[in-house]
This record gives C-alpha cells, structure tokens and sequence, in this order.
C-alpha cells in the first residue's frame, strides 16, 4: 500500500532522515519507534507530502507519489493525524466533519458521518459542540473522525497517545484497531507508548538518528518480556 524507499529530508539545509525505507501493507498496523529527534514524525510527514522529499522515493497504491502535494495525496486516500489534534476549534463537531468531507461527495458523506456517529458515539452526542471546549481525548476522536471523511486507506498517525489518560489511550487504540478490521484501513504510526502500540501493531520499525535500526514483528515483540533493548 505504501512504500518508502532511501528517504532523505530535513529543515531548511539541515538532514533529519538520512535513509528510511519502510513498507506498510493492505489492512496493516506498522508502527514506528525511537528516542525523541530520531525523525519518526520527519517520515510521516514527508510521506504525506508536508515536507519536501530529498532524496529517495514515496509511493502509494503502486504509484509513485514522491514530492505530491499534501492534498493531491489526501485525495488518493492518504490523510496525516498530526499529534496536536489539528480540529477547528471555533467550529462545531458537525461542522469539522463537513470540513474534513472536502474531497468527498456531498450523498457519500452523509452515510460516512453516520458511520462515524456510529464508531465514535461521543461525537453524536456532542454534534453541536465547538471543539475548542472538548476534552483533549474527544478532540483527539474528532480528528480521527475527520480522517475518516477524508476516506482515507491509509492513516498516518503522529502519537495517537500523547497526553491522554491511560483509559483513553486503550480507548484510542481499540478503536484504531477496529478501523483495520472494520473498515479495512492500513495505519503508519508514531507510537511512544509501545505497550499500547504492540496491542495492535503488526509490524514494529525501529528508528534511530534518521535510520532505520530494525525492523521487528509485533508478536514476537509481544512474547517478549521487555523490549527496552529495542532503543
Ligand atoms: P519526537 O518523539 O520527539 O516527536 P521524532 O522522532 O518525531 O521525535 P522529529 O520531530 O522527526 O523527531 O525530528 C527529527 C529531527 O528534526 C530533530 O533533530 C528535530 O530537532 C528536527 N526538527 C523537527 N522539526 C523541525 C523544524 N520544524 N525545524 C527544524 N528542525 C526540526
């Protein structure tokens, strides 16, 4: 579904990622791993089009999608969680739904936002809520709500985690999960929370200084009874 092959991008003139190839396969759950800096979010967003690609190649779907723009790519079906809850906060739930819908038929987009109501049902009971005065964890449902009216295959998810409670997290990550098996997503995500992330994740990519270190299947890391070593 998406493979990244040599990656090389930064800032300005200074190199991030110096060589990251990753592939992320049909209904699957691959999540990216490392010590702060290492450049896992630098990855995503260069997959997605947020940062200009270097050197090496992106491609999704077959198709060679190095150097596209951030919407072209939301229209093939990829669509970027960024780790700060990108919603308009002085719209209502409803309206960020509409919003987000921008690239989806006006009558397919009734039928997603129920679907939505129905996966997500704090946000049906909130509709009429702006979202600056949601709790961080219903904000951080509300953008994985829009990602969904993007129709998106692919998700790329920036530490769906960070800074919720424990019980959200499970929560966050249950429901990533039921959108692999449901909906037949395919995740890329940054996850601190290994843990957490290993519930779901099928495949582990392990990052350090803008390289790829390893690469591990998540259930043999499950079995595993500590994977600090991974770092
Ligand atoms: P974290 O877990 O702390 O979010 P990360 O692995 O996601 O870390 P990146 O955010 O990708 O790391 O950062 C990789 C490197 O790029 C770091 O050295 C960081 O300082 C640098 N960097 C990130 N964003 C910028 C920016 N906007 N301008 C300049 N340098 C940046």
């Amino acid at each position: 579904m998406l493979s990244i092959d040599r990656l090389r991008t930064g800032y300005g003139a200074r190199e991030a990622v110096f060589d990251v190839s990753l592939s992320v396969g049909e209904g699957e759950v691959v999540t990216l791993v490392g010590h702060n800096g290492a450049g896992k979010t630098t990855t995503l967003k260069a997959a997605m089009g947020l940062l200009p690609v270097w050197g090496g190649t992106v491609s999704f779907l077959g198709r060679p999608i190095t150097n596209s723009s951030s919407a072209a790519n939301v229209r093939r079906g990829l669509c970027m969680v960024l780790e700060d809850d990108f919603v308009f906060r002085d719209l209502t739930v409803e309206e960020n739904l509409q919003v987000a819908a921008f690239t989806t038929p006006a009558d397919a987009a009734a039928g997603i936002r129920r679907d939505v109501f129905a996966l997500l049902p704090v946000l049906a009971e909130r509709r009429t809520q702006r979202a600056g005065t949601m709790s961080g964890g219903e904000r951080r449902m509300l953008s994985l709500g829009m990602a969904l009216m993007s129709q998106a295959r692919l998700l790329l998810l920036d530490e769906p985690s960070l800074g919720l409670a424990p019980v959200l997290v499970e929560q966050v990550m249950g429901l990533v999960g039921r959108l692999v098996v449901e909906r037949g997503l395919s995740v890329l995500m940054v996850e601190q929370n290994v843990d957490q992330a290993l519930r779901i994740a099928d495949r582990v990519y392990v990052l350090r200084a803008g390289r790829i270190a390893a690469e591990e299947d998540a259930a043999a890391l499950r079995r595993r009874s500590q994977w600090w070593d991974l770092f």
